[in-house]
């Protein structure tokens, strides 16, 4: 759908609402919101990326934990960094995560298309995606956009 000016910490804070019941009180969101410019983009669909990363960071941790939320951007980029404190995904996974129909988790609980839909997107709009560690010791996914996003 269509390119609009979006302000990327607002619509972390709508996803993160729309996610607050998972979250709970177990969760703490952590955010550095760096005062970033507007993005072009499609709302719709960057909601969709953060929701589902942000969904995963709460299916992978167990018990009490954090989500650290960082936004920043340089000349050329926009970042969306999102680390956990979860078990991490070990390093020979992080490429097949981005695969459609690739799930850790039980028959009916996961699709396995979630992050292979969140791969196209951001391609779609000239950017990557990319998985990590967070220094919390889980994964950290990092979007990145080209900042000069005209339509
Ligand atoms: P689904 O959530 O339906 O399993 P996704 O494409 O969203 O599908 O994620 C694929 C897999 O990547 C998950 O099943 C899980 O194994 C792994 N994964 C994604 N995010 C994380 C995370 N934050 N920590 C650990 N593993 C993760
Ligand atoms: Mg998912």
């Amino acid at each position: 759908d269509a390119f609009q000016r979006v302000n990327v910490p607002d619509a972390v804070e709508t996803v993160l609402a729309l996610l607050a019941h998972k979250l709970g009180e177990r969760i703490t969101v952590l955010r550095q919101f760096e005062a970033v410019p507007e993005l072009r983009c499609s709302p719709t669909l960057l909601n969709q990326v953060v929701m589902n990363v942000l969904s995963n960071a709460a299916d992978a941790i167990v018990g009490r934990g954090r989500i650290v939320i960082r936004t920043e951007s340089d000349a050329q980029h926009y970042r969306i960094a999102i680390g956990d404190s979860g078990p991490g995904i070990p390093a020979e996974l992080r490429e097949r995560v981005f695969e459609p129909f690739f799930t850790t988790k039980p028959v009916g609980a996961g699709t396995g298309l979630g992050l292979a839909i969140a791969y196209t997107v951001i391609q779609a709009h000239g950017g990557t995606i990319t998985v990590g560690e967070s220094p919390d010791g889980g994964a950290c996914f990092v979007v990145s956009v080209p900042t000069n996003l005209e339509p």
